[in-house]
């Protein structure tokens, strides 16, 4: 059960800042059949995207309106239902110091003062669905990143080939696979220690997130094994790639208190073939990194 001091809707933009708290009186029936329909309805998802959308569509025959967005970016959310008009009310959300996101509500003529407050009674019935939908949301990232360097981890990685890969043949775009191992690792680990070879990793995680595109999707599947995978890339745009990262790691050392630790990668790239098999593309880049070591690292190969 809410209490007061549990819940805040801020009134952000168009007045001045106002706070609208809770409990809300459960009785307090609206055209829509009250907020304990409300909630129940809410209840039925732990998605975002689609709590949203009931909650769109429950608000819509009480409060009309044209449009409708919710964001947060924190977790990188941004939904819009509809198109925005003239007209809005903004409200930052936040339960218990939590920040929930922003929502926007518009429409071509003003809101008056009871539909704002329905309104905001409908809303104070959002935030404790909508917290619980963000949270499974952040168990489910979780679950598929790696804590060391923030990237995908194997099985998100193992996801993804087999979605691009299917989207790249529906669409008959190319898709290209970079694969890549920090060499001679074992020895930075042996001669500077575990933490420090942590940093190396890190450091190599940041030149991936500097010399690519944020639709490549970047893993690190391995120790010091990591991959980008880029739809709409062939096999030249993606050796220039893996080229970009080699030439950038070594152009950089890892920097830790006391020295620079300078290291090198090699890369194995591979672009997908016609009726090729999710696990044979994926060999195919690993069979071009190991002849990218066996023929003295610090280089890139093309597969076969
Ligand atoms: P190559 O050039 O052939 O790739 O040689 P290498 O020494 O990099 O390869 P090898 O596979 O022999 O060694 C990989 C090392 O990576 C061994 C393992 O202890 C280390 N390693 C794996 N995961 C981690 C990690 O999370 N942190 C650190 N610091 N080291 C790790
Ligand atoms: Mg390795
Ligand atoms: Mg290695």
């Amino acid at each position: 059960m809410m209490t007061q001091e549990q819940l805040q809707v801020v009134v952000e933009a168009g007045r001045p800042a106002r706070q609208v708290t809770g409990p809300v009186d459960v009785d307090d029936v609206s055209p829509a059949g009250g907020t304990t329909d409300l909630l129940a309805h809410l209840q039925t998802t732990l998605d975002v995207n689609q709590l949203v959308r009931i909650f769109d569509a429950s608000v819509q025959p009480v409060v009309p309106h044209a449009s409708l967005s919710y964001g947060n970016p924190v977790q990188d959310l941004q939904l819009e239902i509809g198109t925005a008009q003239q007209h809005s009310c903004t409200y930052r959300l936040t339960l218990r110091d939590e920040d929930l996101g922003n929502l926007v509500v518009t429409r071509a003529t003003p809101f008056v003062r009871e539909e704002v407050m329905l309104f905001e009674n409908m809303l104070i019935t959002l935030a404790f669905p909508l917290r619980n939908a963000l949270m499974y949301q952040r168990a489910l990232q979780s679950a598929l990143k790696d804590p060391l360097t923030g990237l995908y981890n194997r099985s998100a990685m193992d996801s993804a080939l087999h979605r691009e890969v299917l989207l790249a043949r529906r669409n008959g775009v190319p898709l290209s696979l970079v694969i890549l191992d920090i060499d001679h690792f074992k020895s930075i680990n042996d001669s500077h220690g575990h933490t420090t070879g942590d940093a190396v990793i890190k450091t190599l995680s940041a030149r991936l997130a500097d010399c690519t595109r944020k639709s490549d999707i970047l893993a690190r599947f391995g120790g010091e094994e990591f991959s980008v995978l880029m739809n709409n890339t062939d096999q030249f745009g993606a050796r220039l790639l893996a080229e970009r990262i080699c030439q950038a790691v070594r152009a950089a050392p890892c920097r830790v208190p006391g020295c620079d630790i300078p290291f090198t990668v090699s890369a194995g790239v591979a672009t997908l073939r016609v009726h090729e098999s999710d696990r044979l593309f994926f060999e195919r880049a690993d069979a071009a990194l190991y002849e990218a070591k066996r023929s003295g690292r610090d280089r890139v190969c093309l597969a076969q």
